[in-house]
């Protein structure tokens, strides 16, 4: 590189490379169990899967229209009025994206750019940062904290957090990494802020259907006023286990849609065509599927949750999500970042320090995040593992 200098462009320095990545290196390169990234071990529906390769055997292999085929855009306007009295016209409030990650992306970049703030709730989820700095804008950040057994946050300091340049908020429900999923009390406060200052809320409910113990996902587009100025974003991939076919889709006012349509023509014009059509066929007919996926996760969840109490972590009862949020200070402890880049040499377990979602890193440095979207034998060794560590 003599000579030639940085070539990242400045706005994107300090993004190198994701927390995933290290430590999922770190997993592979010590054989360690990797209970970091949160994808399952299983697959998806068999019939689903089946579709498929049906879709890609029948020749439907070429460019599909930029907003996504008819057939999810028809089943996700059905999902959203079946499951929530939401009602979007498929030709015009529903488009599909690759996956939740570029429906977020594509929606700040289209509605947030430099000079503008965007407020996240900490520890958020890592695109969020690197996208808001993509489209130039800055973020604030409201911190969720512990409080009678869940992370949530403090409505005053979700209001001191808006000032006249706020454009937008994100707002992800079920929370990765905290596991909380918003009241409805809660999403008032949030609607409140956003109805007094006219902020569109742009809303990650890639867990919609992963809560626990009757926990309800309330979409923050059914509260009043919300729907005119709301952007919700959700996918295939942790609802249906496969998180490497990245669909998604974003369900909006037609107006903000274009608006999101604009930025994501330019940057990967349509999303694969075969996935598209599977993934209408699972949300049309695999919902039973998907509840035995939840009812098993929230077995494992406890499953884990009891293995890491065992081996001395306080634990956070998720009420949704793959993951569980662990403080390492009983086990004597201080600082997650150091612990997780010890752990895979001491016990052979990769988590992820939950430090790297927040930008006051006190709050969270002594959080490190477990998955447990992983099959039970994993979840087993896993714990034992971690039983000699402290
Ligand atoms: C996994 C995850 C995503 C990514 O979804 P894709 O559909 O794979 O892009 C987005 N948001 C949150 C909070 C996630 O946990």
């Amino acid at each position: 590189m003599d000579g030639v200098g940085e070539p990242l462009v400045s706005r994107m320095q300090g993004f190198g490379t994701t927390i995933f990545a290290e430590m999922s290196a770190l997993a592979a390169s010590t054989g360690s169990i990797n209970l970091g990234q949160g994808f399952p071990d299983t697959d998806g529906p068999p019939a689903m899967l089946d579709a498929a390769v049906a879709a890609i055997r029948s020749g439907g292999n070429q460019y599909p229209p930029g907003p996504g085929v008819p057939e999810l855009r028809a089943a996700v306007a059905a999902q959203r009025l079946e499951r929530y009295g939401l009602e979007y016209d498929p030709a015009a409030e529903v488009f599909v994206t690759v996956g939740a990650t570029e429906g977020v992306a594509a929606s700040v970049l289209a509605l947030a750019g430099p000079g503008d703030e965007v407020i996240v709730f900490e520890p958020y989820y890592d695109s969020y940062a690197a996208t808001i700095a993509l489209a130039g804008a800055e973020r604030r950040a409201v911190t969720l904290r512990p409080s009678g057994g869940r992370f949530t946050f403090d409505p005053d300091e979700l209001r001191a957090a808006v000032g006249p340049r706020t454009r937008l908020i994100l707002v992800n429900s079920p929370h990765n990494p905290a596991g909380t999923v918003f009241t409805r009390a809660e999403l008032e406060a949030i609607a409140a802020v956003c109805r007094e200052h006219d902020l569109v809320a742009v809303t990650d409910e890639v867990y919609e259907y992963l809560t626990f113990d009757g926990a309800e996902h309330i979409p923050l587009a059914t509260l009043d006023g919300m729907r005119e100025r709301t952007v919700s974003v959700s996918s295939a991939g942790k609802t249906f286990s496969v998180t490497g076919w990245k669909t998604g889709w974003v369900t909006a006012p037609a107006a903000h849609i274009r608006a999101v349509q604009t930025v994501k023509q330019f940057v990967t014009y349509a999303v694969s065509a075969p996935y598209q059509r599977a993934a209408a066929y699972a949300l049309r007919n695999e919902l039973a599927w998907v509840e035995d996926l939840r009812a098993s996760l929230e077995g494992k969840r406890d499953r884990l949750i009891t293995g890491l109490e065992a081996a001395g972590f306080e634990t956070f009862r998720p009420q949704g999500t793959y993951f569980v949020q662990a403080d390492i200070r009983p086990l004597g402890f201080t600082d997650g970042m150091e612990l997780a880049r010890a752990l895979p040499g001491k016990a052979g377990v990769v988590a992820v320090p939950t430090q790297v979602f927040y930008d006051d890193a006190e709050a969270g440095a002594h959080f490190v995040r477990f998955a447990f979207c992983k099959k039970d034998d994993v979840i087993d060794e896993a714990v034992e593992r971690l039983r000699h560590l402290g």
